[in-house]
């Protein structure tokens, strides 16, 4: 058995690998990693768990020279499988002191902006993302040598077919390029054979098709609860991205204004919807800049949706097949995915249908406590953790801390930070509703906030002013506002606080630029 140095690795990459435990290249590895080293392309179909991100990762950090421009580029379908190729880059290239940047949508782009202008030689990204920066200008692609196209028939079934052509084009001409694929269906072969150049091709022989992984659940509540249950269940499952199912078009409308008002990111495919506006829908939802997409059934049809982390149905679907077909969006090609639907008593026997009729295991959950919501909270603050240590752009809180530190052990600076941060709060564990008296908000309002306040000297007629300028509310329509030291909070009608916080963000308001949103209810 071939050793990872009899491969051609050497150096630095050979210290990382040893200490990463692995011992020998696994298949994919063997294969790949001396045609990489040898800068021929790479046609390979292999799935996850096969070893495929160290078979290009490995071969890209071994290349990368110290000039601090973009010299390798990876697409992949979603953010997670770019934050785990990115983390996999910054491990197998520790020694090597490579920087390496995650770029995809859903984060704030100022973040990867300072990332980029730093001089980053590995970029890890989802197409839509990267399109986005080389229009800006703020991401050049003139001294990318490697191209890897990590999961392409992810990427295609995510409608990022043309996104993926354009970047191509925009690299050099003598570039290498490496496609890995689960599968190799013939638009995937047909991008492969367009942009590679005499590839070597590679297959490992898969092991079995997976049957869907994915796992069913339900939850049981009373009618009136199942707003609050539904958001409980997405603050714990965290989806990266989900579909929610309703039976109408106007419960999809109310729910996704609803989702919108307790600050999910979440748009409604309408049945109704000009196609240039379900494009924009499904754009923003492929990009990852939307989380949450609820639909009603016919919405749905006929739409080329992507897979996604989570099919939720908010209503139990009215026959079993469509059961089936809703779910259907998760868990494809060896993936896990998560099926869950919420039921009212009442629909307890249909549910029980669907289950035999399906041939599903649907198995009852109860629903998080609050708590439960508390520690995932904690473990998505770790995740983010994680990401900012890989971009490394610490240098002013160092300093910060390595200040701090003469006065305090630095395991108790962190610990204080993360509580200022999670800012969590004591709470009751009932399930109560929290429109209107509860948030402290007018009935028909929505409370903003707006990081501006006294210190940036606002007064409310500032505030009323700027609302009625850019938004055309009148100042009678403009309900109380609070005015605080660095913020302020002020009420609008329901209906119209997406319009007015799209009209506000970006202004500014006595020279500071205003950062609006929808106000976290009171507890
Ligand atoms: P992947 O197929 O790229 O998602 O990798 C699956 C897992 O295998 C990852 O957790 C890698 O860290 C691990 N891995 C990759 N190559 C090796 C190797 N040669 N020996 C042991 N573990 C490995």
């Amino acid at each position: 058995m071939a050793t990872f140095a009899d491969l051609g690795l050497g150096g630095a990459v050979l210290n990382a690998i040893a200490e990463l435990g692995y011992d020998e290249p696994t298949p994919i590895q063997a294969q790949a990693i001396p045609v990489m080293l040898g800068r021929h392309d790479v046609i390979a179909q292999a799935q996850t768990g096969t070893g495929k991100t160290a078979a290009f990762a490995l071969p890209i950090v071994a290349h990368i020279t110290p000039d601090r421009v973009p010299q390798a580029l990876i697409l992949a379908p979603t953010r997670e499988l770019a934050m785990q190729v990115a983390e996999a880059v910054f491990k197998y290239g520790k020694g090597s002191r490579i920087s390496v940047a995650p770029v995809y949508g859903g984060q704030p782009i100022s973040r990867q902006l300072a990332a980029l202008e730093r001089g980053v030689q590995v970029v890890v990204g989802t197409p839509g993302r990267i399109m986005d920066h080389m229009r800006r200008g703020t991401l050049k692609l003139d001294h990318i040598r490697t191209v890897v196209l990590d999961e392409a028939d992810e990427m295609l079934d995510m409608g990022f077919a043309e996104d993926i052509e354009y970047i191509l084009q925009q690299t050099p001409q003598e570039r290498q390029t490496a496609l890995f694929s689960a599968t190799m269906p013939p638009a995937v072969n047909a991008l492969a054979n367009r942009y590679t150049n005499k590839a070597q091709r590679i297959s490992i022989a898969a092991e079995q098709m997976t049957a869907p992984l994915t796992e069913q659940s339900y939850y049981e509540v009373l009618p009136r609860e199942k707003l609050d249950a539904l958001c409980r269940i997405l603050d714990v499952e965290a989806p990266h991205s989900a579909m929610i199912f309703c039976r109408t078009k106007s419960e999809a409308d109310q729910l996704g204004e609803s989702l919108q008002g307790r600050g999910y990111t979440a748009e409604v495919l309408h049945g109704d919807l000009a196609q240039t506006q379900r494009d924009r829908v499904m754009k923003k939802f492929r990009d990852g800049q939307v989380e949450l997409l609820v639909a009603t059934d016919v919405a749905a049809r006929g739409i080329d949706i992507p897979e996604v982390s989570h099919v939720i149905n908010y209503d139990v679907p009215n026959d079993p097949e469509s059961y089936v077909h809703r779910i259907g969006r998760t868990g494809r090609a060896g993936r896990t995915g998560q099926a869950i639907t919420i039921i009212t008593p009442r629909e307890r026997r249909q549910m029980k249908i669907i289950e035999r009729v399906s041939k599903s295991r649907i198995l009852r959950q109860k629903l998080p406590t609050l708590a439960d919501v508390a520690a995932r909270k904690r473990e998505v603050f770790r995740e983010s953790l994680r990401e900012v240590l890989i971009e490394n752009s610490l240098d002013p809180y160092i300093l910060m801390v390595e200040q701090m530190s003469e006065e305090f052990d630095p395991t108790y600076l962190a610990a204080a930070a993360f509580k200022l941060l999670l800012n969590e709060v004591e709470q009751e564990d009932t399930i109560t509703t929290m429109e209107g008296d509860a948030v402290g908000v007018e009935p028909g309002m929505t409370r903003l906030f707006i990081d501006v306040g006294r210190l940036d000297r606002i007064r409310p007629a500032d505030i009323v002013g700027a609302i009625a300028n850019e938004s055309g509310l009148s100042g009678k329509q403009i309900g109380s506002i609070d005015i605080y030291d660095r913020f302020a909070f002020v009420e609008v009608p329901a209906q119209a606080a997406n319009t007015v916080l799209r009209a506000i963000n970006g202004t500014t308001l006595r020279g500071k630029a205003v950062n609006a949103s929808i106000a976290k209810p009171k507890r």
